[in-house]
């Protein structure tokens, strides 16, 4: 079930528990990043990156067309580590969880040779249900493992696709049936639940200026059919809903002036 991480997590289960609230007491704090390496994940790891001590990254493999997506997620990290050496001492293991009996039950146009369209319950036929869920399950589980005491994913409500499991609404239950379920204090993050794709681009500056930009912009991948042509924006095949989404957040903020978010 565990990838290769697997031994490790089973050697390293004895870490301390850390705390969620920083820098009280001079303890540890830590984090778990749901990594995907898309534009919004990566954004989200420099996120946790600025603020917690210790962070690791988990990806999941559903048996996604996009496997592109799982390879740029190692580019991400090594480009991230040597640009910003303050933020590669705190970046530690990477774990890869292989639910490809997941991507089999959830057919839908990511996992199954279908077309992206609109379906007649008003949602894209890439939203694959209950995805979401099921991530935070099992990087809990895992985060219980590691000593890790937030979950850091990228889910937003604003310029989203629809997905209902990407309200916060969602992810409040998500967090109390974790905590009440693994008996834990987790909070699940969500730094970009409530940025247009515009803004996201501005975190991305004010989190690590241009340098990061690029990174997000050239390196991390979010386009569905795991097409890797370049564009302005970054890699894409430029039609899919995903591609539209990241264009459309890119040119608003270079029309803005590529303005940092307001901290
Ligand atoms: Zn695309």
């Amino acid at each position: 079930m565990v990838g290769s991480a697997c031994g490790k997590v089973k050697c390293r289960a004895a870490l301390p528990i850390s705390p969620s609230n920083a820098h009280m007491g001079g303890m540890t704090t830590s984090a778990l990043v749901l990594f995907s390496g898309g534009q919004d994940s990566t954004v989200c790891l420099a996120w946790a990156l600025d603020r917690y001590d210790r962070v690791e990254t988990v990806g999941f493999d559903y048996g996604q067309r996009h496997a592109v997506e799982l390879q740029a997620r190692q580019t991400v990290r090594a480009r991230i580590a040597q640009a910003f050496p303050a933020w590669a001492g705190r970046l530690g293991e990477d774990h890869m969880l292989d639910i490809s009996s997941f991507g089999q039950v959830a057919a839908s146009a990511l996992t199954a040779e279908r077309a992206i369209e609109m379906t007649d319950k008003g949602l894209p036929s890439t939203f694959v249900p209950g995805r979401n869920l099921a991530f935070l399950i099992y990087a809990a589980a895992l985060a219980d493992r590691r000593g890790l005491r937030s979950l850091v994913g990228g889910m937003c409500e604003t310029d989203f696709s629809g997905y209902p499991d990407c309200r916060r609404e969602t992810l409040d239950a998500m967090q109390r049936a974790l905590n009440l379920g693994m008996a834990q204090d987790f909070t699940v993050e969500t730094p970009l639940m409530w940025l247009t794709k515009a803004e996201t681009w501005g975190l991305a500056k004010q989190l690590g200026g241009d340098a990061l930009v690029e990174i997000v912009r050239a390196d991390s991948h979010t386009c569905y059919l795991g097409d890797r042509t370049p564009h302005a924006w970054g890699h894409g095949c430029g039609t899919c809903p995903a591609c539209e989404l990241r264009a459309k957040g890119w040119d608003e903020w270079v029309a803005g002036g590529r303005p940092a978010l307001a901290a």
